[in-house]
């Protein structure tokens, strides 16, 4: 949490960062004092997602001396709409590399230790020894576990947020003293019921609310100032512009944090969380896809097949847009035209499935 080092042992601001955080300096709350902490704060950032992405150009533009940083993926063009701390050209770079530059152009003196690498239960426990505070940025169940219980088993505050369409959630666990995550969420939601971004969507400015309340959250346990989102949920709700906030206590009966704890070591988060705990393509449960250029080719031939089309209304705007206009030439079939009896293709496959 806020440093442990005594006011002489701080490092110290050169002139250059003295200008640079003047409007800092001349706050009462932060000070010379505070600005030192900054400087010597260790902050590891979950992810350069929607929620890394102004956490991590905001606590790097504030001065935090060491950002550590993970991330294995690449920038994607549907990435752009939220994740600003990438650009158009970094589209097909490492998010890490895209993420790094940009840091280093807003605040050279920031240290960026970078982690390519998917966090996992093998090497959490390492990354997070070089840190004091876990910001957690992630967009799936599985990590958001894995961080709540290594947080806890490093006695490290985890500033939590999570987003939804609307919607969105911060909080500050695994405190001392605090509620965790598994306080409230015991555990994770049956696989496939709660949809991912991906699947059901988020308002692209939704993720810099959130992870700015984030980025405060951890500006604040640095400075050791101001009251934090300990033992409190804050819900966000940006169509209503409503911020409620729930109590939280910590469960003696928590798994993880209670006063006789079950799980004492890091765990298989994938399969705790079922195979849909993460982003990743909806084809998970075992039926084969084909592509709309093999349909195409199909149709092409005149085979004769029923074809069910399944799309939903926006992805069928985007074949009248062109983007799938092979599918466009579809004939579709009506519910009393399926023939419960009729066989599958040869090759066992179904007639055709989603796109
Ligand atoms: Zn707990």
């Amino acid at each position: 949490m806020a440093t442990t080092l005594a006011p002489d042992q701080l490092p110290a601001l050169n002139n250059e960062e003295i200008l640079r955080y003047s409007r800092h300096l001349i706050m009462p709350e932060v000070g010379m004092e505070g600005q030192q902490k900054l400087k010597a704060a260790r902050v590891l950032c979950i992810g350069t997602g929607g929620l890394g992405s102004p956490l991590a150009l905001y606590l790097a533009a504030a001065g935090v001396g060491t950002l550590g940083l993970v991330d294995f993926d690449v920038v994607d063009f549907t990435n752009l709409q939220r994740q600003i701390i990438h650009f158009t050209d970094d589209v097909g770079r490492p998010k890490l590399e895209s993420a790094r530059q940009k840091i280093a152009a807003i605040n050279p003196f920031v240290n960026v230790k970078p982690f390519e690498t998917k966090l996992t239960s093998q090497n959490a426990l390492q990354i997070f020894s070089d840190f004091d505070i876990i910001v957690d940025g992630t967009d799936n169940f599985p990590t958001r576990f894995l961080v709540n219980d290594a947080c806890v088993f490093t006695g490290k505050p985890n500033v939590y947020g999570s987003i939804f369409r609307f919607e969105g959630q911060a909080s500050v666990f695994a405190a001392k003293d605090g509620p965790c995550y598994r306080c409230l969420y015991p555990e994770p939601p049956p696989p496939g019921l709660v949809p991912s971004c991906a699947e059901g969507g988020v308002l692209g400015i939704l993720p810099g609310l959130v992870g700015l309340i984030q980025a405060t959250e951890a500006i604040k346990l640095i400075l050791g100032s101001g009251n934090p989102l300990i033992g409190r949920l804050l819900l966000v709700d940006a169509l209503g512009m409503k911020f409620r906030e729930l109590k939280l206590r910590k469960n003696p009966e928590c798994v993880v944090c209670g006063t006789h704890p079950t799980v004492t070591k890091l765990i298989d988060y994938e399969e705790f969380c079922g195979l849909r705990g993460q982003e990743q393509p909806v084809n998970q449960n075992g039926v084969p896809e084909i592509t709309v250029e093999e349909l195409k080719q199909r149709m092409d031939a005149k085979q004769d097949f029923v074809l069910l089309d399944v799309r939903s209304p926006a992805e069928h705007d985007e074949v009248r847009k062109g983007r799938f206009c092979a599918a466009g030439c579809a004939r579709t079939a009506r519910i009393p035209d399926l023939q419960p009896q009729r066989p599958t293709d040869p090759a066992g496959r179904p007639a055709a499935s989603r796109q």
